[in-house]
């Protein structure tokens, strides 16, 4: 078995959750020591309530330049007691659980990519690499990462479904949304005029609120709702509701969270009830034009490895968004898997070779 598989098998075999990534962080580091890297952890997961913090590591180099590569540790909550298996050319699971190739593909490609680079012996830039905590999670660990840290202008994120040629090359703002209604309580029989349903108000908000697809390039959901009503004979005084919204237009997203904002106040005028809205921005819109450095390279590298360049953009967040949002211009990469975040996981296992491959000749193919 070639050594990237077996290394990816190992780790989808390491149980992981978003804010316990200790044991795929304590297999990584040695792993990047071994190849020569400086390694550091920050305290990212301090931050949130997780054990495990950001790595940082560093080839240096005697090419000028650098070169960034991102993954994350971290996989999707369904992600304990994975039984890996190779079915028709790809690594499934069996069924009861994800793969973890999301994003486990990108944790072993880089690895593999570093090490094939030292055994070339080819001269080399400088190569940053950051495994990151908790994407999964709002991109919550990238979002404490000392990005001053970083002197690479350009990165790839190996973090994106989708057989290997492919880039993603936008994401969308995103949004956390929270609204809290405070109403007041009184027996619903005996004095009901005297209460004030939060509940209702809440309801009102949720059935009114633009949800789904808003535009072609923003989408708004609310799935979390508490009712903090204490019995049925009570009027409920306290409901909350969570939600998110994203959109590809940093404007537009600015945009709904202030008629969200507004709406939610509207609703409860005059009524005796206070509403709190809540809007947080957990990450930033980005757009990499195929014009740019960091596609450019991609078209070389993939020209040279006869492999067709697919360029779209995408509507989740990934740590790419951080990147560019410090001046790093970086994409998502494909490295072969589909279906994440489901039970039919699965990963091209020739994509997973070749996705070491591609590390290599980014390096390669930046230094020319
Ligand atoms: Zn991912």
């Amino acid at each position: 078995m070639e050594r990237i598989l077996e290394e990816f098998f190992e780790l989808v075999k390491t149980d992981c959750i978003s804010k316990d990534e200790r044991k795929i962080a304590d297999w990584v580091k040695p792993k990047l020591l071994e190849l020569g890297c400086t390694v550091e952890e920050d305290d990212a997961g301090s931050h949130f309530g997780g054990n495990t913090g950001n790595i940082f590591a560093v080839l240096e180099g005697t090419l000028p330049g650098s070169v960034l590569f991102n993954a994350h540790m971290d996989r999707d909550a369904n992600g304990f007691g994975i039984q890996p298996r190779i079915e028709d050319g790809k690594v499934v699971s069996d069924g009861t659980t994800v793969l973890a190739a999301d994003d486990l593909a990108g944790v072993v490609a880089i690895l593999d990519g570093l090490r094939r680079i030292k055994a070339s012996g080819k001269p080399h830039c400088r190569i940053e690499v950051v495994f990151s905590v908790s994407e999964e999670k709002e991109l919550s660990g990238s979002r404490y990462f000392d990005m001053s840290k970083l002197q690479s202008k350009i990165g790839y994120c190996i973090d994106s479904p989708g057989r290997i040629g492919r880039i993603v090359a936008g994401a969308p703002s995103g949004a956390q949304l929270k609204i809290e209604v405070f109403g007041k309580a009184a027996h619903s029989g005996n004095g009901p005029e005297k209460g004030i349903d939060a509940l209702k108000y809440a309801a009102k908000m949720v059935a009114n609120l633009p949800t789904g697809r808003l535009d072609s390039e923003s989408t708004a959901n609310y799935a979390i709702f508490h009712a903090g009503g204490s019995a049925t004979n009570v009027i409920c005084d306290y409901a909350c509701v969570l939600g998110e919204t994203r959109s590809r237009n940093h404007e537009k997203l600015l945009q709904y969270i202030e008629k969200f904002e507004q709406y939610c106040q509207q609703v409860v005028e005059g009524t005796g009830a206070v509403v709190k809205t809540e809007a947080d921005i957990t990450y930033k819109a980005f757009n990499v034009t195929e014009d740019q450095p960091c596609i450019q390279l991609m078209k070389k590298v993939y020209d040279k490895m006869g492999l067709t360049m697919l360029v779209e953009t995408g509507m989740g967040g990934m740590d790419a968004n951080r990147f560019n949002e410090h001046g790093i211009q970086c994409v998502g990469l494909a490295s072969g898997y589909f279906n994440n975040h489901s039970n039919g996981e699965h990963i091209y296992v020739e994509d997973l070779i070749r996705a070491g491959e591609m590390v290599e000749q980014i390096v390669l193919c930046y230094a020319d």
